[in-house]
């Protein structure tokens, strides 16, 4: 196995940069293939704690060329913080390089993310982290965004520009903030090209000749599904495809090359920003959960909201991501709670249903639950299966009949070697 996708498979956060981390221990090629620094994955192992928002979560192994790929939407200045951050534990970031096809973030983007967002009625606020990643993705798809190869050629890029403010300062004058001028970014753009410059690179070539040449490549997603543009609770979305899918198109490459697809499932659900969430627990239950599970956002800080694992959600994932197998993260944090439930079906509008209705569906239904006994007891010394109480087995196992994928990892705390390797 070669190629193999990395996809949050609920509302993002599961865990994927701890499952990341760790098979890009052996990977030769990482790849970011969407998104921008607006979520942030956590990774804990020899080297320290670290929030990655851009870089590749395989950024502490020399040998792996991490790539930023082209369906990503990138801010070199918060890059540059990422890299002093990961500097400080003796990691150079040599081995980052960002295709020439991404879309840069540009201040303004910031600016009107947040107040495009200020200005949508009550309770429609899709709870972004105005890093401006709507807007810069809006660009994108409205073709006068700048990309990455822009700032290597000042003269398309001024042209670029000169295209593109007006429209912009137009809205900007709309929320009543500041314009901006084409001098001041293009000196922007310069001061990021003498830094990033070389790194700025049609990474294709890498990542053909590693898939042709056999080696093992990883695909990683940021977010999960149900915040995905197409397939997630839109408008509650972010801009871009986290899928397997997405994969193919942001990394660039077919899907007859991607061997396997792991979704990331946290052994509960958890989800930060708006739009439905039918298994929210808003009570003592969820805040044990939040405090045991320390949901709080990597990027903002913000509380997470917190529920049971939902059967119906992760199987819609599974479908749409075709998992060959599914990494459960943070069972752990389940190990205190007598009684566990599980969503296995939803009540919407009297009728029971398995399929996942629309987003005003959602906001609709009623989570139908089953109820497992809990195992009280600690699963984060389990390095197998067979170390697993019988009791948090039945309930990964459960987990794995609702999802409809086999259990490729079991992971029982953030550690590097906290993690039960099932598939191998
Ligand atoms: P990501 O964006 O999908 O990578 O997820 P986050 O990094 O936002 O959230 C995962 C958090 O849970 C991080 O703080 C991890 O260190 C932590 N974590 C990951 N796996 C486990 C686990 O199995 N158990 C516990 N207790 N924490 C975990």
């Amino acid at each position: 196995m070669s190629v193999r996708a990395i996809v949050g498979a609920q509302w993002g956060d599961e865990g994927k940069g701890r499952i990341v981390d760790y098979l890009a221990q052996k990977a030769e090629v990482v790849i970011r293939y969407q998104g921008g620094d607006n979520a942030g994955h956590t990774v804990i192992n020899d080297k320290g704690k670290f929030a990655l928002h851009m870089i590749p979560s395989g950024i502490f192994n020399p040998a792996t060329t991490c790539l930023v790929g082209a369906g990503t939407v990138v801010n070199f200045d918060t890059m540059e913080q990422e890299l002093a951050s990961i500097a400080k534990a003796g990691v150079t970031g040599e081995n980052l390089f960002i295709d020439w096809r991404a879309h840069l973030i540009l201040p303004f983007h910031c600016l009107l993310d947040g107040a495009e967002e200020a200005s949508k009625k009550s309770g429609w606020a899709v709870g972004t982290t105005k890093r401006g990643v709507g807007p810069c993705y809006a660009d994108k798809a409205a073709r006068v965004g700048i990309r990455a190869a822009d700032i290597l050629d000042p003269e398309r890029l001024k042209v670029r520009l000169e295209m593109l403010l007006p429209q912009k300062n137009e809205q900007l004058r709309h929320y009543n903030l500041p314009e901006v001028t084409v001098e001041e970014l293009m000196n922007k753009c310069a001061t990021w090209r003498d830094k990033f410059g070389s790194k700025i690179i049609d990474t294709l070539p890498i990542l053909r000749d590693a898939v042709k040449g056999g080696k093992e490549v990883l695909l990683e997603g940021q977010l999960g599904i149900m915040r995905d543009l197409d397939w997630g609770i839109y408008p509650y979305t972010t801009s871009s495809n986290p899928t397997a899918g997405g994969a193919c198109s942001g990394a660039g490459l077919s899907p007859r090359y991607i061997d396997s697809i792991v979704g990331v499932v946290k052994a509960y659900s958890t989800s930060v920003g708006g739009g439905p969430f039918p298994t929210e627990l808003e009570d003592e239950v969820g805040e044990k959960l939040r405090s045991i599970g320390g949901e709080f956002g990597a990027t903002t800080g913000r509380p997470r909201r917190c529920g049971w694992f939902d059967g119906v959600a992760a199987a819609f994932s599974c479908w749409i991501n075709g998992f060959t197998s599914i990494a459960i993260t943070k069972l752990d944090v389940l190990d205190e709670f007598e009684t566990i439930k599980i969503c296995v079906a939803y009540e919407l509008d009297g009728e029971i249903t398995t399929n996942l209705p629309d987003t005003a569906g959602q906001e609709r239904v009623r989570p139908i639950y089953e109820e497992m006994e809990g195992w009280m007891e600690s699963t984060k010394e389990a390095r197998t299966w067979e170390e697993l109480p019988p009791k948090a087995q039945a309930y990964v196992k459960r987990l794995e009949e609702l999802t409809g994928a086999p259990i490729g990892f079991v992971s029982v705390g953030p550690e590097r070697e906290q993690i039960i390797i099932m598939e191998e």
